[in-house]
């Protein structure tokens, strides 16, 4: 009989590990410290490792997992497809769960989003989003159009084109020798507020200092890119209302575009499908991945206006061709789970049970807002992140070194919650299926872990 990993028993499967893999966002010296948590399956909205302890999922697998895990629908919809073909390429044919998933998609998108360019994962989605936008001016009379703005603590993803967009030192600072320039606006921050005001009085003064970026550069800029309502790997950092509505109304004065980053709110994170829906706003482009496929498979589109789309079309020999495309493009089983993760949506009106999750989730994290040590708590429909400073009067934040958000996620680990912080905000993102009793034992579990990090 062969021997598969799954057989090594659990020391093994740390010596290994240990030995062998170099894991992400990890300062892998500390696994010798700290052993890895393995996981061996999952059910629902719980992970089991493989000592058979079991952790409520709440950071959704980083943000991917949507109807929970091992759901019936899709697992019969990935089986059905691989007895079909696991992957035939989309560079020169198609595929059958490609044209159906963009089928699919066409229901659900913004209306005026009408192509579909598929990636694999959110930072392709990006670097898709970004080489299309300058091209677009490129193919359109307006050369000149070479830049991007985006704004502070952005993040969209970590290859060079979106680290460059990105604006969190701690990740991108580095690599700045490799980046290209873009000029970054300070983002909409209600509880630091750049302007030195607040919402609503501040009659959104954020946006007149993008007003005024626009004003200075316009001509040179294709287009501003932001993640809409919610900026995730900020710290969960939640929009006033209006930012983004004023800031599309903005681009279109400018004759500038704007590329939506959906990849972490997108398909029902902020109770809407995507995020842009609440402001009633069509991006020029905008970039879909995590929540796709259920979190199920990596895949990831760009989508686009006819209007963009337009501007690529020519004979072979005027070269507007989209010279981009990556080898498991509109891979078959990845679309598979994508078609049956809408179909899902449908089937158990997802999005009509989230008003009543979202204020259970609020109504579980207010008590929190107390706490000595938690300067704000943020909230936009499944998203939550509580900001823990060392004086909540001042808003001094706890030394990075301190890693407070890291020792909450610990006592949660111990008590059968994973999540993931962000510096020193502890972020909650479950997937959509949770359920209100889990939203309470997750909020409780939470407080609690705040409770005792803090303390000790
Ligand atoms: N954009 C946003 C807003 C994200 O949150 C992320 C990932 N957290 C990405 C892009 C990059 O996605 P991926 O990790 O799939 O490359």
């Amino acid at each position: 009989m062969s021997h598969s990993i799954t057989n090594f028993a659990h020391e093994e499967l740390q010596h290994v590990s240990r030995q062998h893999l170099w894991y992400p966002f990890t300062q892998m010296q500390e696994l010798e410290r700290e052993p890895m948590v393995v996981i061996e399956s999952a059910q629902g909205c719980w992970l089991q490792d493989t000592s058979g302890k079991r952790y409520l999922d709440a950071v959704g697998s980083i943000w991917t997992n949507v109807h929970g895990h091992c759901h019936p629908h899709i697992d019969e919809a990935l089986r059905r497809q691989l007895d079909r073909v696991a992957h035939s390429t989309l560079l020169g044919l198609s595929n059958v769960p490609a044209i159906e998933c963009a089928r699919k998609l066409m229901e659900i998108l913004p209306s005026g989003l009408e192509r579909i360019f598929y990636s694999d994962n959110g930072s392709t989605a990006m670097e898709v989003a970004l080489k299309m936008a300058f091209q677009y001016h490129q193919q359109t009379g307006q050369p000149q159009r070479t830049r991007f703005l985006a704004l502070s603590g952005a993040y969209h993803g970590d290859t060079i084109g979106s680290v460059s967009l990105g604006g969190i030192d701690l990740f991108h600072a580095l690599y700045r020798p490799l980046l290209f320039e873009v000029e970054h606006v300070p983002a909409p921050n209600c509880y630091r507020c750049p302007c030195q005001a607040s919402f609503p009085g501040c009659r959104l003064a954020c946006l007149d200092v993008l007003e005024r970026a626009l004003e200075q550069d316009g001509q040179t800029i294709a287009a501003l890119v932001l993640e809409p309502l919610v900026q995730g790997a900020a710290g969960m950092l939640v929009h006033p209302p209006g930012y983004l509505k004023g800031a599309h109304e903005l681009c279109q004065r400018h004759g500038v575009l704007l590329i939506a980053d959906e990849v972490a709110v997108g398909f029902g994170k902020t109770g809407r499908m995507f995020a842009c829906e609440h402001e009633g706003i069509v991006p020029d482009i905008m970039a879909i991945a995590k929540g796709i496929t259920g979190g199920y498979l990596p895949l990831a589109a760009t989508v686009t206006t006819d209007r963009v789309y337009q501007a690529f079309l020519g004979e072979f020999a005027e070269l507007r061709t989209f010279f981009h495309g990556h080898t498991f493009t509109g891979n078959p089983l990845a679309c598979a789970a994508a078609i049956a993760t809408m179909e899902v949506f449908e089937q158990e009106r997802t999005l009509e049970q989230l008003p009543a999750k979202i204020a259970r989730l609020a109504a579980g994290l207010t008590p929190l807002k107390a706490h000595s040590q938690v300067g704000d708590v943020r909230q936009r429909g499944t998203m939550a992140g509580i900001e823990l400073v060392r004086d909540k009067a001042s808003k001094e934040p706890y030394d990075y070194r301190l890693r407070m958000g890291q020792r909450v996620t610990l006592e949660a680990r111990r008590r059968g919650v994973f999540t993931r912080p962000l510096g020193n905000v502890v972020v909650l993102m479950p997937p959509l299926s949770i359920t209100t009793e889990e939203i309470d034992l997750l909020c409780q579990v939470i407080g609690e872990s705040i409770a005792a990090a803090t303390s000790s």
